[in-house]
């Protein structure tokens, strides 16, 4: 499988000198979906940011979509962007364009032509659900629905890559497993997604790899099978990770085998060590 996403001792020091983070290394595969979590200024964003080419990295290689990043020049950028879809947590939604406009306009400025777009908005906004919203603008929506013209602009122009920083920030939290149910849909039919959480009940109810990011530094994920990164085996639960689940206390997730419910969790307060209080 091919990697969307290389981080290769990747480090980032913003001009002020605060280091956001430190020697990140990390694949992401072809059809992975990935939750980051971390505490607030653990360096979430900064890793989102070196992704979408907003940031550059101070150290190390990172490669996207198959191009090296690390010290593209500014006039690439647009064409790695393409390569993937951004959804925002404040939507960024145009709220003077109705809700087909606003998905519609995500293909004019890659230069889609006319009958290409009358032929995908349509279907991209039966994918999300909202095709009867099409003639109304933002302002008459919710915001789970807001949301959702947020990923059917994201997805219009075919991404391999979904990127969604904290996309259910915004909205209600029952609406935000709406929200993760289509991105899930969505990496069924292929896409590889990474997105950014501060919620833990969803990360808890979706079967997904989870990277967590303290102080700059990848401290878990769920990928990593090196023996020195398990924890204790409990032998009525697979154990898939390691994760903060309370800004600062860590919890051993552990979650049944097959066909889990999201009642077969298990969260274990433990004392930062592995070691349950
Ligand atoms: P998170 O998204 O997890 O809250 P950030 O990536 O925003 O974390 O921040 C990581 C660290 O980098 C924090 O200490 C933050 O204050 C610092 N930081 C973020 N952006 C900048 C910037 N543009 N200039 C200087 N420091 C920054």
């Amino acid at each position: 499988m091919a990697s969307v996403i290389e981080f290769r001792g990747v480090s980032k020091v913003y001009n002020n000198g605060t280091e956001a983070l430190h020697n990140i290394n990390l694949k992401i595969e072809e059809g992975e979906f990935v939750f980051v979590v971390g505490s607030s200024g653990a360096g979430k964003s900064t890793f989102v940011k070196l992704i979408t080419c907003e940031e550059r990295p101070s150290k190390g290689q990172l490669l996207v979509a198959g191009e090296d990043v690390s010290k593209i020049r500014k006039g690439k950028i647009p064409y790695v962007r393409r390569k993937m879809g951004i959804v925002f947590q404040d939507f960024r939604l145009i709220e003077h364009m109705t809700v087909y406009d606003n998905v519609a306009f995500a293909m004019r400025v890659v230069g889609a032509s006319g009958r290409t777009i009358r032929k995908r908005v349509p279907y991209i906004l039966s994918l999300v659900g909202l095709q009867h919203k099409a003639k109304h603008h933002p302002n008459e929506l919710s915001g789970g629905e807001r949301q959702r013209i947020g990923l059917a602009r994201a997805l219009v122009n075919n991404p391999s890559l979904i990127i969604a920083d904290e996309p259910t920030g915004n909205i209600d939290p029952a609406l935000s497993f709406e929200i993760v149910d289509l991105l899930s849909e969505i990496n069924r039919r292929g896409t590889t997604i990474l997105m950014v959480t501060h919620e833990h009940s969803l990360v808890k109810h979706f079967h997904k790899r989870i990277i967590q990011i303290h102080s700059g530094e990848i401290v878990a994920d769920t990928a990593d099978t090196r023996p020195d990164r398990e924890p204790e085996p409990d032998p009525n639960f697979e154990v898939t990770g390691v994760v903060d689940l309370d800004d600062g206390t860590f919890n051993d997730i552990r979650i049944m085998p097959e066909n889990a419910k999201p009642s077969d969790y298990e969260a274990i307060e433990t004392d930062g060590k592995g070691e349950r209080k």
